[in-house]
């Protein structure tokens, strides 16, 4: 090898000058949580999603449950959607005393298969929640098409996929527009746009939008900036059960940073896919990921499926002693612990394709600061260890 050891990481949130003084800013101004900058992060994403309605809260774990409980999901509901997802999106679904239905993902993606939706419908079901998965698109035309025919809410985890796009109605349209009933966003580091933690619900309904705005904030009948507007005394109230998931400004105000180089960041990660692609396309049996003409992704990572021989743990091993870091793809839900006792889900369908992801998918480095030669080292140790039989 010429180049000295290096080390990449598998993925580098972009964070500079800009967000470390837009959240001193928001220190030195006295006002730290839900306050102004929170409203105008909100105008600002509901603005490059083209969503009526956007509600900040602490995280997109949250976001989820408040919009499984705005659809109406409680206890004995089920709900459909993919074991093959960060585990978060069943766990929301059981913070409502309901029932995750699992159902299997599509032969050439790792997004929920449309067709295995219909026959996991019973009397029960009472919203569909798809997954967005890695910032793809799923299917949405479909699954609104499925939706519509029985009457049933769509709730997006969009966790992965601020500024990833779906041509709809022969236009190019931002995810969360929504498309669905509501749309849910994640800003954790590992996505494209991070505020540290943090989270955003799009929707185009007001009702909706009202009942996040009260429940993150403990339910209470007065926020903290209309009471502090007030020249009278206000007391509040509480009319039903809330929680604590508000984001505070400090978030907020490097979440509008981020949000303003958003687009320059995508089309780095767009091209650095296109870079892989070109790199690794051809390799014999790696499965490259596929992005339907109907879709473009922001591309939060970069997921290959590895030949059917070869053992993931040994290769990602093989990569990281030659400096380069991976993860392996996405886990299912419904073979973890917390979902083993059989009554905590219900599996609908077949799940050999996402047990075969979660056993041969691995994520390969991408990040907006990477160049064509940290591209080069990782296509080419990787074939290196595939054609050495890893
Ligand atoms: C990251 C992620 C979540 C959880 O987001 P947090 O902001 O960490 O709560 C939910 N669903 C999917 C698909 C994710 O990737």
């Amino acid at each position: 090898m010429t180049r000295a050891f290096r080390k990449i990481p598998v993925a580098r949130p972009v964070l500079d000058e800009r967000e470390a003084e837009a959240a001193r800013r928001v220190i030195l101004s006295g006002w730290v949580t839900q306050g102004p900058e929170v409203a105008v992060f909100e105008k600002d994403f509901a603005g490059f999603t083209g969503a009526p309605y956007a509600c900040a809260v602490s995280n997109c774990t949250t976001a989820l449950h408040l919009a499984l409980r705005a659809v109406g999901v409680g206890p004995g509901h089920e709900v459909i959607t993919v074991s093959h997802s960060f585990i978060a999106t069943a766990n929301a679904i059981r913070y409502c005393d309901a029932v995750p239905v699992f159902v299997d993902i599509e032969a050439d993606g790792f997004n929920i298969d449309p067709d295995l939706i219909e026959a996991a419908i019973t009397p029960a079901t009472k919203a569909i929640l798809c997954v967005h998965q890695l910032g793809m698109p799923c299917d949405l035309k479909r699954i609104l098409a499925i939706a519509a025919r029985h009457g049933l809410p769509v709730i997006e985890d969009a966790a992965c996929a601020t500024g990833s796009e779906i041509l709809f109605d022969g236009k190019w349209e931002k995810i969360g527009k929504p498309h669905g009933d509501i749309a849910c966003f994640s800003f954790h580091p590992r996505k494209v746009v991070t505020t540290g933690d943090g989270g955003m619900l799009t929707t185009a309904n007001p009702e909706y939008d009202a009942k996040f705005r009260l429940w993150r904030q403990h339910s209470m009948s007065v926020s903290d900036t209309v009471r502090h507007g007030s020249r009278d005394v206000v007391f509040e109230a509480y009319p039903e059960l809330g929680y604590n998931y508000r984001m505070t400004d400090m978030q907020a105000a490097v979440g509008r940073e981020q949000l303003a180089r958003l687009s320059e960041i995508i089309a780095q990660r767009r091209a650095l896919a296109a870079g892989y692609r070109h790199r690794l396309e051809g390799v014999s049996g790696l499965c490259l990921p596929k992005e339907p003409a109907w879709a473009r992704s922001n591309w939060q990572s970069y997921c290959v499926k590895l030949p059917a021989r070869s053992d993931q743990p040994a290769v990602m091993q093989a990569l990281l002693d030659r400096g380069v870091s991976t993860r392996r793809g996405i886990m299912n839900a419904h073979l973890e612990p917390a979902y083993s006792d059989g009554a905590s889900s219900r599996i609908a369908s077949g799940m050999e394709r996402s047990v075969a992801a979660q056993e041969h998918a691995i994520i390969l480095p991408l990040y907006a600061q990477m160049d064509d030669a940290d591209l080069d080292y990782v296509a080419d140790t990787l074939k290196d260890i595939l054609s050495a039989g890893g």
